[in-house]
């Protein structure tokens, strides 16, 4: 732990070391953004002096949330809500239903979105929420009365401009409706601006369903042009087929590529020809995962790992490549749709085997600058089209993947190295000038 040699002992002891509850070792996807941060220290010059702001979160909630089920017993779920940062606006980020939901893997969440938020120059801070629950073992109505009952319950730090939830894993529309509601019905006033990703009809964003995934896209063709891969031709492997993954999908799929594996919570699938990327979202509408498709071989969870592919999407959870199965990767460049899916040491394993990583902090980051966009609408109340949207944010993309990779160039780091080094910079400014108080 490094200790700053100008400040006497005990204040060292308290201002320099971290919190039992913060420090790296075995602490997940937290360690693993702790790693991420202590990178870009030889870059950020005199702003460093701050960084130790980024290495704990500004506020975290630990919340109950009691709900009745149906069958008439009482059960007690553990919520959160963390905002990481908020030097640079109100925090943002979404909010995760999960069996596997911790403190630690919320508090990275809500680092990764302060990162994201400054990468791509969205006014926001970074914020995530979830709550420990399988979704898919509850009802419709036990889903509505545990949505309500968080929301209730982190009400006091949320709002239109304090922090704005959005959604996640397991997490819709009508689950943003839910949030909506019971907020407004708390404040006594309808206040569409404290979630995103609401329905359109709710003052909802026109393209924010499939923002992610055309920024999965997006950047992805961007950084192919750069190694000269051909999109057009390219074979593409997606583990995680939900809003990010199905979407990454059928975008690549449009613009020529073959999806040749797709693995979600149920199945692995495979299909060198190319799985038909539209029945495979209406199959898994129909039945809620790849399993059972008809025209594809299936392969083993592992197997998925070995696919010959020029580009592989992971697009589901944290810590999916590791030191295990990095060195088997056969793409020649990785774009990750999902939060943290890449572990430090499979990230070095990939650099040295010269595969591409374009990070979760840039490729994913299109759901939240549409959703910055459904914010603004909210305010102003005066929606734009789809295409004015699409096309703001390809710009968004476009402009930040750029500055980027040039900071990669420059610096000769890694993408994630680079936009860590971009978005501390403008997170640290904006400590710096904002000042501390008192
Ligand atoms: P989703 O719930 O729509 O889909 C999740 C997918 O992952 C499903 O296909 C599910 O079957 C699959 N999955 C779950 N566990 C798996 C496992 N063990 N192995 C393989 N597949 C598994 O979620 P989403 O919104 O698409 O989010 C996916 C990832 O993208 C998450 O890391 C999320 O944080 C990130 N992300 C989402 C958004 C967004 O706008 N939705 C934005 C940025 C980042």
């Amino acid at each position: 732990m490094q200790t700053s040699p100008t400040l006497p002992a005990n204040v060292q002891a308290s201002s320099h070391s971290l919190p039992s509850y913060l420090q790296a070792d075995n602490l997940g996807p937290w360690g693993t953004y702790l790693q991420q941060v202590d990178r870009v220290e030889p870059y950020l010059g005199h702003l460093s002096r701050w960084l130790e702001t980024l290495k704990r979160p500004k506020r975290a909630l630990i919340v109950d949330v009691p709900i009745q089920l149906d069958n008439g017993t009482v059960a007690h779920f553990e919520g959160y809500r963390v905002q990481h940062n908020t030097s640079r606006g109100p925090g943002k980020g979404g909010v995760r239903f999960h069996q596997d939901v911790t403190l630690s893997e919320v508090m990275a969440l809500s680092a990764w979105m302060s990162i994201k938020n400054a990468a791509v120059n969205v006014p926001f801070g970074g914020a995530k929420g979830g709550i420990r629950v399988n979704p898919k073992l509850l009802s419709m109505g036990e889903l509505e009365r545990i949505t309500r009952r968080y929301t209730s319950e982190i009400g006091i730090i949320i709002g239109p401009t304090k922090d704005i939830p959005a959604p996640d894993v397991n997490t819709n529309e009508q689950v943003m409706a839910w949030m909506m509601d019971t907020y407004s019905m708390n404040e006594g006033s309808t206040a569409t601006g404290v979630v995103t990703g609401k329905p359109v009809d709710l003052g909802g964003s026109l393209g924010r369903r499939e923002a992610t995934g055309r920024g999965v896209f997006t950047v992805g063709c961007e950084a192919a042009a750069h190694i000269g891969l051909d999109v057009t031709t390219a074979r593409i492997a997606v583990q995680g087929f939900g809003n990010v993954g199905g979407i990454a999908a059928k975008l690549f799929a449009q613009a020529g590529a073959r999806v040749v594996a797709v693995q979600d919570h149920g199945g692995t699938i495979f299909r060198e020809a190319g799985l038909d990327v539209d029945r495979l979202l209406a199959h898994v509408a129909r039945v809620g995962s790849v399993a059972g498709f008809e025209h594809a071989e299936v392969l083993s969870p592992d197997a998925f790992w070995d696919v010959p592919c020029d580009i592989l999407i992971p697009a589901a959870l944290e810590g999916q490549i590791t030191a295990a199965n990095a060195g088997r990767i056969q793409a020649r460049m990785v774009i990750e749709g999902a939060n943290g899916p890449t572990t430090p040491q499979a990230d070095d394993i990939l650099n040295e085997r010269n595969i591409l990583v374009l990070p979760d902090v840039i490729a994913n980051a299109g759901g939240v600058t549409v959703s910055y966009f459904e914010w603004v609408q909210d305010f102003s109340s005066f929606f734009w089209s789809e295409d004015e949207i699409n096309a703001r944010l390809v710009r968004v993309m476009r402009e930040a993947f750029a500055g980027v990779w040039q900071v990669a160039q420059d610096h000769k780091v890694s993408l994630r190295t680079a936009t860590f080094i971009v978005a501390c910079k403008r997170i640290l400014h904006a400590r710096e000038m904002r000042g501390l108080y008192p």
